[in-house]
């Protein structure tokens, strides 16, 4: 009893230090107006905000379609704001790669307005000059954070991807993963960063 009652005094520390995500850019190949410089603050806040209670919270209040994660939800559910949560603070380190270049196909501009493409099975995390360059200072920053935050959640690490059912526009939508997960970043950058 006595040695028992030891191991729970001498865990308890450990059970009660909150898990953290970290985000590392392991490569870079950029573009302007994307710098080292606006790369470091983007993570910076991104680190940030991952880290908040409010992140977890905002996140827990959404349920998403299954077919964005279908082998992350169980028998076709919803899958759980929670969920994705605990999923994504496990992961402890991400490591990410950035790259930013011109989009030369100038149709995949006009009509698909492409801001970036992540292969599903790396950690490449490619955006593209052509809306990135409408922006500078904070306003640079605050965009290309929540952009990075949205692609890392279709790397390899997590794998989401959009249901084109579900696709919406303008890029706002409740029931999917990352563009929910793009908006909650945005909202609390903002919030936390006045
Ligand atoms: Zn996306």
């Amino acid at each position: 009893m006595k040695i028992l009652f030891l191991i729970i005094i001498l865990y308890t520390p450990f059970l009660s230090v909150a898990q953290r995500v970290n985000i590392v850019v392991t490569d870079t190949q950029l573009t302007k107006p994307i710098t080292t410089e606006v790369v470091t603050r983007s993570i910076e806040l991104l680190n940030l905000v991952f880290n908040l209670p409010e992140f977890k919270d905002s996140l827990s209040k959404y349920a998403f379609v299954s077919t964005n994660r279908p082998n992350f939800s169980s028998e076709g559910n919803d899958i759980e704001g929670k969920a994705v949560y605990n999923d994504f603070i496990n992961k402890g380190t991400v490591n990410i790669n950035l790259k930013v270049k011109k989009l030369l196909n100038p149709w995949k501009r006009i009509i698909s307005k492409t801001y970036g493409e992540t292969n599903p099975g790396g950690y490449l995390i490619l955006s593209y000059t052509w809306w990135l360059k409408r922006y500078k200072d904070k306003e640079l920053v605050i965009l290309y954070a929540s952009h990075v935050g949205h692609e890392i959640f279709h790397t390899k690490y997590f794998g989401y991807v959009h249901d084109p059912k579900y696709n919406s526009g303008n890029f706002v939508n409740d029931r999917d993963v990352t563009y929910k997960i793009d908006d909650i970043i945005e909202a609390l950058i903002r919030k936390t960063s006045n």
